[in-house]
């Protein structure tokens, strides 16, 4: 059976169709939807894209504010934006766990963490760092990272960095490049 979709301006996405045409997502009926050209999607991608880069950068700014004093700043920003596309996550306690929950036990850079107030606490539990030694800007010793291909071709990125801040506390960045 061939599965419809059409935009649904009520969810705002693509959305499916039942076999009697309604969405999926909140039972809007097709015939009431709005068609949308392709002068309609180009217009609205714009505007998708405007409104993330402006939050983009707002965070961005707000998060400068909250690292100030706790790393340089301005340097760590200009490592960052040379290498990836990157999103502030937040600052965050954390704990070493014992190197036997690694699970890689004989790898001297590999570390688990918990991060203490992270509300997905479970998010991590899986996750083990590496330490990379780094002194790409002024005042930077080393990071943690953790990295995963997201294509077949694996010449595509993303993961974690941890910087660490000199409140004991590390700075999470996601990432992809
Ligand atoms: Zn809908």
């Amino acid at each position: 059976m061939e599965i419809l979709t059409k935009y649904c301006d009520l969810c705002e996405a693509l959305q499916q169709l039942d076999e009697s045409g309604y969405c999926f997502g909140c039972g809007k009926h097709a015939d009431n939807m709005v068609v949308k050209t392709q002068e309609d999607w180009e217009a609205d991608y714009a505007d998708i894209m405007k409104e993330y880069y402006r939050k983009d950068k707002l965070i961005k700014k707000n998060t400068k504010k909250q690292l100030k004093g706790l790393v340089n700043v301005s340097g760590l920003y200009r490592w960052l934006e040379e290498n990836d596309t990157w999103e502030p996550l937040g600052i965050f306690s954390i704990e070493e766990k014992p190197k036997s929950a690694t699970g890689f036990p004989s790898i001297d850079n590999l570390i688990k963490f918990i991060i203490i107030d992270n509300p997905n606490k479970e998010d991590e539990s899986f996750m083990s760092y590496e330490l990379v030694k780094n002194d790409e800007y002024r005042g930077q010793t080393h990071y943690y990272v953790w990295q995963t291909t997201t294509n077949m071709e694996g010449d595509s990125y993303s993961g974690y960095l941890l910087i660490p801040l000199n409140n004991g506390k590390v700075f999470k960045v996601s990432y992809t490049c």
